[in-house]
């Protein structure tokens, strides 16, 4: 009977889908409230494997109602792409609600996120190049379209042709490519404003509704607190916050209704795109790490690309865990370790000759070194164990080293990508 906001520790990755899907069960509404379809949550459940971009994660449950919140960055093809292949694979069809305040994601904006990354070649920001960041820029520059406002065909072509007056600048000077035309937008738009219409609603007042009908609420975090503009790792953060703390924001609940927040971390440390990582690591021990990994290896939902592998950090996730405010913590992928002797756990980092345990700024990340502790490995499958002491001793004292060391009690333990694999503490 309220608001949970599941969200990510670290870099993204961390397998809040899973985690989501699982609470979901006992939700009614499931909310994405930033970012758009440039990330990817892994589900595997009855219907099968699914890597879902922009959807909800409480998509599997028919009663559940899954809402795009006015924060987040709508895809409309890319939307319409994902309700068409989970139709494909059997899934009844969800209940999707998406809010009219959210803004549209047209191709303009993947365009200039893939000439702006070609044109910075060795310095790019590994973005996914979903337009992600156009989008996000024109919204505070106030020449987005609101979903809404796609039904207005003036005021499309007056909004456009004031955004193109810039865009086509930089297009025919800065990459040398013809400019946009505002008409074949406007044709573009009008083609995909009819197809998304069924689903629009306002969802402001539903969420309100359902926070003082005493409903409970997922708010499902896209990346990780590590992405975010103002506290992650500048300038290699996402485009929009994706802390618990703006879900109140981006979804449009009040922030006193968020009650708890569940910080989803893995027992290892992954991330994809650019930007410090002081645990990293590289050749065959990544490789090794990498192929085991999540359920099919570490390789990215959206992209394919191979992420970056290293040991846990608790420096980076005691960090994340409470600037996102959790009031408790999921660690998923434990079986993954399964294979290892000895664990190293980084514990502090060494900054300029000084160890410390706070986070510091990206500038001095770079030159941050892990202090690891080694702990015991358990060398078994743990993949079967759904209570906590069925874990071997080595599993559990792991789970509590990190528990002490990110001061945040861990409430879930991930033992298998599957949903029913899963231990409550
Ligand atoms: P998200 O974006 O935070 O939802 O994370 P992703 O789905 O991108 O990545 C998490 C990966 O870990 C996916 O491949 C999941 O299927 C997988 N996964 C989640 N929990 C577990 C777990 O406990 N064990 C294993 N082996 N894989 C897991």
């Amino acid at each position: 009977m309220a608001v949970i906001a599941v969200v990510g520790a670290n870099w993204g990755d961390e397998g809040k889908g899973k985690i989501t899907d699982y609470l979901a069960q006992e939700a009614d509404f499931v909310v994405r409230y930033q970012g758009g379809n440039n990330a990817g949550h892994t589900i595997i459940n009855e219907h099968g494997k699914f890597a879902l971009h922009l959807l909800p994660s409480g998509v599997f449950y028919p009663r559940v109602v899954n809402v795009l919140g006015p924060g987040v960055a709508v895809n409309i093809g890319g939307f319409l792409s994902e309700v068409d292949k989970l139709a494909e694979a059997g899934v009844p069809a969800p209940t999707l609600r998406v809010s009219e305040r959210a803004q549209a994601l047209l191709p303009h904006h993947v365009l200039f996120d893939s000439l702006e990354e070609e044109r910075l070649g060795k310095e790019s920001f590994g973005s996914t190049r979903s337009g992600i960041a156009p989008f996000y820029a024109d919204k505070y520059l106030k020449i987005g379209l609101q979903l809404n406002e796609l039904f207005d065909e003036p005021l499309v072509r007056s909004r456009l042709s004031k955004a193109l007056a810039q865009k086509n600048v930089l297009l025919e000077t800065l990459y040398g490519k013809p400019p946009l035309s505002a008409e074949e937008i406007v044709t573009q738009v009008a083609g995909l404003r009819d197809r998304i219409a069924p689903y629009l609603a306002d969802t402001t007042t539903l969420l309100l509704d359902a926070v003082e009908a005493g409903k409970t609420i997922l708010l499902e975090g896209q990346l990780g607190t590590l992405r975010d503009p103002d506290h992650g790792i500048y300038p290699y953060p996402t485009s929009s916050s994706p802390l618990a703390g703006f879900g109140a924001v981006g979804a449009g609940v009040p922030p006193w209704s968020i009650r708890r927040i569940v910080a989803v971390t893995k027992a290892y440390s992954s991330c994809v795109g650019a930007g410090p990582f002081v645990t990293e690591l590289h050749r065959e021990e990544a490789e090794e790490l990498r192929k085991r990994g999540g359920s099919a290896g570490e390789y990215g939902a959206t992209t394919g690309r191979p992420r970056r592998v290293g040991w846990f950090d608790c420096v980076a996730t005691c960090y994340g865990c409470r600037v996102q405010g959790a009031t408790e913590a999921a660690i998923t992928n434990l079986d993954v370790l399964g294979y290892k002797e000895a664990i190293p756990v980084c514990t502090a980092y060494t900054v300029g000759g000084a160890a410390t345990t706070t986070f510091p700024v990206s500038r001095l990340l770079d030159k941050a070194q892990p202090v690891y502790a080694e702990l015991a490995g358990w060398k078994t499958d743990i993949s079967g164990a759904r209570r906590f002491q069925d874990l071997p001793a080595q599993a559990r004292d792991y789970v509590l080293f990190v528990e002490k060391h990110i001061r945040t009690r861990i409430t879930w333990v991930s033992v298998g990508p599957r949903r029913e694999q899963i231990i409550k503490r």
